[in-house]
C-alpha cells in the first residue's frame, strides 16, 4: 500500500459530512477525522450506531460531532436543501464530504435483477449523492478549500458477472465525480473517488461469505489515504480516482 502522511490535527477546524457513519469504513473515518481534529457531521439510517460513534468520539475528547438521521432511500431534494440550511446556520460552512453509504444488494445474474432492488440501489449510491451534492455545494463554497470525496469499487471500473446494479452504480459514481471535477476545476472544491479495495467490514462478509475476515485489510488500515483526502495535504488533487490498496 502507498504510504500517505499528514499531520495529527491535519483535519484541525474543518468540518466534514460522512454519511454511512455508523458502520464499516464510513465508522472508522469518522472517528479518524475527529481524531485528526475535525468536527464531524454523522449521517446514516440506524441512530443507535451513530450514537455509539458520537460516545466514541467525545470520549476520546474530539469535537463534539452531529447525528443526523436520514435514510438515503427515503429522503428528497427538501430534506437535503434542509440540511444545507441547517449546516449553515451551525457551521457556517462545510469543508468536506464523505460519501461513504452504499447498497450492496445481492449478487445474482443480470437476468435476475428486480427492477425495485435496481431502483434501490440507484437511489441510494447514485441519486442520493447528485442530490446531496447539488444542496451542499452553496456550503461548500463557504470553506476556503473544499473536498468531496465519493467511493467507488473494483467493479465500477471494470464490470463484472453477478455484480449488477452495484456495479452500475459505481460507475455511476466514477462519471459523477469526473463531471463534477471537470466544471469546477477553477475553483476550491475538489472532486475525487477512493476505491477501498477488499475491506474487512458487514457489506464485504455479505458478497464473499467464505473468505477469512482475518485476510483482509480493516478500515483502520485505509485511514492515511481517507485522512489525505480531506487534508490540506491533497489540495490540487482534482478528478482522481485513487485505489487505497493499488494491485
Ligand atoms: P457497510 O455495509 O459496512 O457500511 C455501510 C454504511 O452505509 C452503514 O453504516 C449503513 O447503515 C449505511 N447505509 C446503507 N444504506 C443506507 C441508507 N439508505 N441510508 C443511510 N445510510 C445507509 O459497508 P462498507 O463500510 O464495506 O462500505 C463503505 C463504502 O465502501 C461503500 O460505498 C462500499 O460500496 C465501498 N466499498 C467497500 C468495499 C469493501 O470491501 N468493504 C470494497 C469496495 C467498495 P446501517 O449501518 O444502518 O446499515
Amino acid at each position: 500500500m502507498q504510504q500517505y502522511h499528514t499531520a495529527e490535527d491535519a483535519l484541525q477546524d474543518k468540518v466534514i459530512l460522512v454519511t454511512g457513519a455508523g458502520d464499516g469504513i464510513g465508522k472508522v473515518a469518522a472517528l479518524s477525522y475527529a481524531k485528526a481534529g475535525a468536527t464531524v457531521i454523522l449521517l446514516g439510517r440506524t441512530v443507535s450506531k451513530l450514537e455509539s460513534v458520537y460516545d466514541e468520539i467525545v470520549n476520546a475528547g474530539g469535537p463534539e460531532p452531529a447525528i443526523v438521521p436520514l435514510d438515503l432511500n427515503g429522503a428528497t431534494a427538501t430534506h437535503y436543501q434542509q440540511f444545507a440550511q441547517t449546516i449553515r446556520e451551525q457551521f457556517g460552512k462545510l469543508d468536506g464530504v464523505l460519501h461513504n453509504a452504499s447498497l450492496l444488494g445481492y449478487l445474482r445474474p443480470f437476468a435476475q435483477i428486480e427492477e425495485k432492488e435496481w431502483q434501490d440501489i440507484m437511489q441510494v449510491n447514485v441519486t442520493s449523492q447528485f442530490l446531496l451534492t447539488q444542496a451542499l455545494l452553496p456550503v461548500l463554497k463557504l470553506a476556503p478549500k473544499a473536498s468531496v470525496v465519493f467511493t467507488s469499487s473494483g467493479v465500477g471500473k471494470t464490470g463484472r458477472a453477478y455484480w449488477g446494479a452495484y456495479a452500475v452504480s459505481k460507475f455511476a459514481t466514477e462519471g459523477m465525480m469526473q463531471v463534477l471535477a471537470d466544471e469546477y476545476a477553477n475553483s476550491p472544491i475538489r472532486f475525487n473517488c477512493i476505491n477501498p479495495g477488499a475491506t474487512r467490514t458487514k457489506m464485504r462478509a455479505k458478497a464473499y461469505p467464505g473468505e477469512k475476515p482475518e485476510s483482509l485489510k480493516t478500515p483502520e488500515d485505509l485511514m492515511p489515504l481517507y485522512i489525505y483526502m480531506m487534508a490540506d495535504d491533497s489540495n490540487g488533487v482534482n478528478g482522481q480516482s485513487v485505489d487505497a490498496q493499488p494491485k
